[in-house]
């Protein structure tokens, strides 16, 4: 019997190799599985780019959709991520904007919201401007979108120039690294915002509850017998927020909230209740802390979804039928030591059930996308007792893996892996701006897409990361997916083709 032809990708790019930047001059996908969550489609299909542009898009059915499957070549709008920290200006050392960039496309990322904690903060068009000058100059097509800082110089005291920086083109305001000091500083931000027809994006963190803390709250903490990060820390915030929220939109009906990198089961209940309720309120969830649980500090390697117990750990996330964290120590699960300094982020991770109530968030459409936020760090930084390390994982090329590793276990379909990727933080982006901001898989469109082969892993290690920040907690792991091409507006970002 003839074997089926395998996937493939051709290119004739002009002068030969694919280089980092060039406008793609023609690819050639066949017999691939295109998933576009934009137009809520999946199959076997074949792509033509042209010049850069979209010039095909065919979906295979009966006889020549044989032997294609999702498990090889994907190809995929490319992803957005609406959460990195570029580091640049001022921490140059951990990462710059070049650097992240091409971090991002070697994770199948086209489109990048930087947060405004560089030193100076980004805080006005000055800023602003010497950023995208960062991004103009390192060549990459990666799109970089900027989240320009809700208080001047971060500080938490007044307003910084908003209108200026709208003007200036940011997507968004937030003091990300902390909270939006105080609630009369809140009200007012989400107010001038609104009128200008942008979001605050908050990152939910009672710093008095979580002074000194070091991991979260619960049976690992205390058996390791670190400060306790209590759940309390993100809900007494969020639900402030969503309470200034209900009060400022009754007069500014532009006004819009959105919560990142949310990891409790009750931080995404609230947000659950007050979505159903109406209130303008998006929020995104980290590749972390939907497969990663707080028994890793403990020395577990295990996926999150590989530490619950109950009928209802894919079901029901609050409730009688929620899933119950197990014990990693009576499960004979530690196999690493403990203290890891890569695993110290914030907020910190959870137990697994709070993971658990994180990928139900996903399913229930509760979280409107994932959001990595990539924070590099030098070694110097991380190099130290678990306690005093610098928050954050080094994670936009390994978040494709991630989400794949849930899929493989059955936690998330690939479409709705996919679509967190894509249409999910499409969407959110598209509401803080008012313009649409990608398209999907469409003819006439410049190519914006990444191909990645399922049936490959690849393993992280230091070397295999663009980044500058070589802190993850996922060094020496198998992923699955390795991305083999990664096109952003028609131009290549990335390329591990022949
Ligand atoms: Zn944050």
């Amino acid at each position: 019997m003839p074997r089926e032809p395998r996937p493939s990708a051709k290119t004739g790019r002009r002068g030969g190799a694919l280089q980092v930047g060039a406008t793609l001059a023609d690819l050639e996908i066949s017999r691939a599985w295109l998933v576009d969550p934009f137009a809520g489609r999946e199959g076997a299909g074949e792509i033509v780019v042209r010049d850069g542009e979209i010039a095909g898009v065919t979906w295979l059915t009966g006889a020549a959709a044989k032997g294609v499957d999702a498990s090889g070549v994907i190809v995929a709008p490319g992803f957005l991520d609406l959460h990195v920290h570029l580091r640049e200006p001022g921490f140059e050392d951990a990462e710059t904007v070049a650097t992240g960039l091409a971090a991002a496309a070697h994770g199948g990322f086209t489109r990048v919201c930087a947060m405004a904690n560089t030193s100076p903060a980004i805080d006005g068009a000055a800023v602003v401007g010497l950023v995208r000058a960062a991004a103009a100059a390192s060549g990459s097509p990666v799109a970089l979108e900027i989240v320009g800082a809700v208080s001047a110089g971060r500080a938490g005291e007044k307003l910084a120039a908003l209108g200026e920086m709208t003007d200036a083109g940011v997507v968004g305001f937030s003091d990300d690294g902390a909270p939006v000091k105080g609630p009369v500083l809140l009200a007012h931000a989400l107010r001038y915002a609104g009128m200008l027809g942008r979001p605050i994006v908050e990152h939910a963190e009672d710093t008095a509850l979580t002074s000194g803390a070091e991991a979260n709250e619960g049976l690992v903490a205390s058996v390791l017998g670190l400060r306790g990060w209590p759940a309390a820390a993100e809900e007494a915030v969020v639900a402030r927020d969503l309470a200034i929220l209900a009060d400022v939109v009754r007069d500014v009906p532009g006004a819009r909230l959105h919560l990142t990198h949310l990891s409790t089961a009750g931080a995404l209940d609230l947000v659950r209740r007050a979505k159903a309720a109406g209130l303008p309120v998006t929020c995104d969830v980290t590749p972390h802390h939907l497969a990663l649980a707080d028994e890793w500090i403990a020395g577990a390697r295990r996926w999150a979804w590989e530490a619950v117990d109950g009928a209802g750990a894919r079901r029901d996330p609050v409730g009688a039928g929620a899933p119950v964290a197990r014990d990693p120590w009576t499960d004979a699960a530690i196999v690493a030591e403990p203290f890891d300094p890569d695993l110290r982020v914030n907020p910190p991770l959870r137990d697994p059930a709070d993971a658990a109530a994180v990928r139900a968030a996903l399913r229930d459409g509760t979280a409107d996308a994932v959001a990595t936020d990539h924070a590099p760090h030098t070694l110097v930084d991380k190099e130290v007792e678990f306690g005093l390390a610098a928050n954050g994982i080094s994670g936009i090329e390994t978040a494709l893996g991630v989400l794949l590793a849930a899929v493989d276990a059955g936690e998330l379909t690939l479409a709705a892996a996919m679509a967190a990727l894509t249409s999910g933080p499409a969407g959110v982006l598209g509401a803080w701006t008012g313009r649409p901001v990608a398209a999907g898989l469409k003819v006439g469109a410049p190519a914006d897409l990444v191909l990645f082969d399922r049936g490959e892993s690849w393993t992280v290690t230091p070397a295999s990361l663009r980044s500058k920040g070589k802190n993850t907690p996922l060094a020496g792991r198998a992923l699955p997916g390795r991305v083999l091409l990664t096109v952003a507006a028609g131009r290549i970002a990335f390329s591990d083709l022949d």
